[in-house]
């Protein structure tokens, strides 16, 4: 009887009906062990160790020992692969990109998983760091106190600059009006800049009749509740990362007009790995700042473009000349990308 059901060619129903006067079939013995002659995922008959249709083991296992031996392969599987992935996306991404296209694709971590596992290590990071401010109340340590400190000093520097002008004008009987309204504004920042240290917010929201008709609804929101759309912002940015790929392509296309060799999967692929790198310089940058060597964390500002010029060369196999044009114009398209960015995640935030 079971010649007969071969002779059918049907794969699903011949494995179906396999299992159905099989009753056994697919069920492991007492020792975990299973015994099939049809694969258990697709129904395939087999023929050697691995089903010839959906690549699946012949033989499974249903034990402890399985399931522990399942995960250990798995993180082996990809600690494999993200130490060969890592170094290269940093020093050779051009060729890692280059060779994924082309087929290598099991040797690197597909640039969509590293990706994914980027953005989730990039909101741990700066949520642990305290980059974000858990909430907007209490902004604590990490890259926004740097940041205030050096805001602070700035328009400290400033101030003492605008004083020496001032006697100096003073001295010629000038009008010192333009120069005192000028002091008047830097004192203001440094009030705000020194009230969000020491645990206000950001000069508060106002909404009044000057506020136009269309912003209203959310800066009320802001207003009412900064804590909640704080969270809310962080929330949408870590739900709609994969944006901005869709977003970037396009970019993609205007660099390479009449480069019918590159396709879009070449692109996506460039810029899948490309934004993964941004975020793990995010992720460098902000243990940096939280180790308190914000001066090394400022280096990192110039990495991105030279990152992006090797990138491109090595990828689409570029002269200098038009991998500097082309370095150029993407560090403009991924500044109005990320804005684009920012301002959906912000609004869907205030929402
Ligand atoms: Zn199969």
């Amino acid at each position: 009887m079971p010649g007969e059901f071969e002779a059918i060619g049907d794969v699903v129903t011949g494995g179906l009906l396999a299992r159905a006067i099989e009753p056994n079939a697919g069920e492991a013995g007492a020792d975990g062990h299973t015994h099939e002659r049809n694969c258990l995922n697709c129904g395939m008959a087999l023929t050697g160790a691995f089903c010839s249709a959906c690549g699946q083991k012949a033989h499974i296992h249903r034990s402890v020992r399985a399931f522990f031996h399942d995960f250990l392969a798995g993180m082996l599987n990809f600690e494999g692969k993200i130490w060969r992935t890592l170094p290269m996306l940093a020093w050779r991404p051009g060729e890692m990109t280059r060779r994924y296209i082309a087929g290598e694709r099991a040797r690197f971590i597909s640039p969509v998983a590293l990706y994914l596992f980027t953005v989730f290590a990039m909101f741990a990071v700066l949520n642990f760091t305290g980059t974000l401010g858990s909430n907007g109340k209490h902004i604590r340590g990490g890259v926004m106190q740097e940041g205030l400190k050096t805001g602070l000093a700035e328009d400290q520097k400033q101030l003492a600059k605008l004083e020496v002008e001032r006697k100096a004008a003073l001295a010629k009987g000038k009008s010192v009006a333009d120069i005192d309204r000028r002091i008047a504004g830097e004192k203001a920042d440094m009030a705000d800049i020194q009230k969000v240290m020491n645990g206000g917010t950001f000069a508060s929201v106002q909404v009044d009749k000057e506020t136009p008709s269309w912003i209203r609804p959310f800066a009320e929101n802001v207003a009412k509740d900064p804590d909640l759309v704080s969270m809310k912002v962080q929330d949408a940015a870590s739900k709609y990362s994969w944006l901005l790929i869709p977003l970037s392509v396009p970019f993609m296309w205007l660099l390479f007009p009449f480069r019918r060799r590159y396709n879009t999967y070449d692109h996506a692929v460039f810029v899948t790995y490309s934004l993964s790198f941004m975020m793990m310089l995010v992720i460098t940058g902000s243990l940096l700042v939280a180790a308190g060597l914000s001066g090394w964390a400022g280096l990192l500002f110039f990495v991105p473009p030279f990152h992006m010029y090797r990138h491109l060369k090595q990828s689409y196999e570029l002269g200098r000349f038009s991998a500097i044009m082309r370095t150029m114009a993407l560090v403009t398209f991924a500044f109005i990308a990320v804005a684009l960015f920012a301002a959906a995640t912000v609004a869907i935030g205030a929402m």
